[in-house]
């Protein structure tokens, strides 16, 4: 029932735009197979009447036209002319040659081309339904009521048969495997498009490492999934990194954040998660850690950082960070936690920087 529901509140776009490449094959193909259709039974209906009728001919010749100038034509125009073949065609048959030769089943690819097409309403779809269940209905209710034009002998309504169901089943078996094929293509290809997105927005392009989102993301994840863990945060800030700037350059100083997230990453394994805050600013999350672990942890660090050798098109320099670290306590939101981190960090810079504050 939602499925209905939401068959028929679903957004057609409103400008008829390129038509995807796969309705159009499966156009070509439906059109192309009905037109052998068309030419297998008229030479069936000759070789049996030994004569020719114009009907069957006409429509024919108006099919692979309609095949042959398939790219001068608009998309709506085949279509509709394709449509109406068929429609003609099924109309003829049944009044030709009877009920029993089952030439009304054709009109059945005419509904799968019309629910597969993405520029159709649900109520054009809807109309089609209708319009070919009550087209079909009085076919029947013609031909019970009228003698065929024809009477068949039975070898001519077997092969009639034969022809009909092996294109139907032929037309039908195509349509479902293009029309499938393609859903699938897109759900596959739209959700690898979305890791990729949600990869992107959690990311900083500069260094590689998580952003202030990723990072807000995961430490949500770990407290929904585990209330009870204890961890700290810490936010760690480069000191005076205006002046690496300043005196080598902005190049330099995105070369001296992309080393820094390089050591972070190296340095931290599995004991702790990085993410460059913002500017100059890191944070580190250290699941399952107390204050005392957390600031042995983040010592080493700073020690690394104030080893680490930087080397920029001649210049060689160093840097130093200040950390403040937080402990989780079970009931403030994160953001209060990272405060207090942050306070912490400030802390550090009026004693003198280059220390980890806890
Ligand atoms: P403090 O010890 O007080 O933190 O001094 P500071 O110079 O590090 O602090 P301040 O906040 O005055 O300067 C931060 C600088 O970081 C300013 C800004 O230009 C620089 N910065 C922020 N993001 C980037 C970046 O992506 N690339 C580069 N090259 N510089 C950045
Ligand atoms: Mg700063
Ligand atoms: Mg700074």
């Amino acid at each position: 029932m939602k499925y209905l529901i939401d068959f028929f509140h679903q957004k057609v776009p409103k400008t008829v735009t390129e038509m995807p490449e796969y309705f159009k094959s499966a156009l070509v193909i439906n059109e192309e197979l009905m037109s052998f259709y068309f030419l297998l039974s008229l030479l069936v209906f000759i070789w049996k009447n030994q004569r020719f009728e114009i009907i069957p001919i006409i429509l024919l010749v108006l099919m692979t036209a309609c095949l042959a100038y398939h790219s001068k034509m608009s998309m709506r125009a085949n279509i509709i002319t394709f449509t109406l073949l068929v429609l003609i065609w099924t109309g003829y048959y049944v009044y030709a040659f009877g009920w029993a030769c089952g030439g009304q089943h054709m009109l059945l690819p005419l509904l799968v081309l019309s629910f597969f097409n993405i520029y159709n309403s649900p109520r054009k779809k809807l109309g089609m339904l209708v319009g070919l269940l009550i087209f079909r209905m009085v076919l029947f209710d013609y031909s019970i009521h009228h003698i065929s034009l024809y009477q068949l002998d039975s070898t001519t309504n077997i092969i009639f048969q034969t022809i009909n169901s092996i294109t139907l089943f032929l037309i039908l078996a195509i349509d479902f495997i293009i029309f499938g094929s393609s859903i699938q293509d897109t759900e596959r290809e739209l959700r690898l498009n979305n890791q990729e997105l949600h990869k992107e927005a959690d990311t900083d392009p500069l260094t590689g490492l998580a952003n202030r989102r990723g990072m807000l993301d995961m430490i949500t994840f770990y407290r929904e999934v585990s209330p009870d863990m204890p961890f700290c945060v810490a936010i760690g800030d480069i000191d005076y990194f205006k002046k690496v700037n300043d005196t080598y350059g902005h190049n330099c100083g995105d070369y001296t954040l992309k080393e820094l997230a390089r050591l972070f990453r190296e340095r931290s394994e599995t004991k702790y998660e990085t993410c460059r805050w913002g500017g100059e600013e890191f944070c580190f999350f250290l699941p399952n850690q107390n204050l005392d672990q957390a600031w042995n942890e983040m010592f080493d660090l700073c020690e690394a950082v104030r080893k680490m050798k930087l080397s920029f098109e001649g210049n060689d320099f160093s840097i130093t960070i200040t950390i403040g670290i937080e402990e989780n306590d079970f009931h403030s939101p994160i953001e209060t936690i990272l405060d207090k981190a942050d306070k912490k960090l400030y802390m550090g810079k009026v004693a003198g920087r280059n220390r980890v504050v806890m």
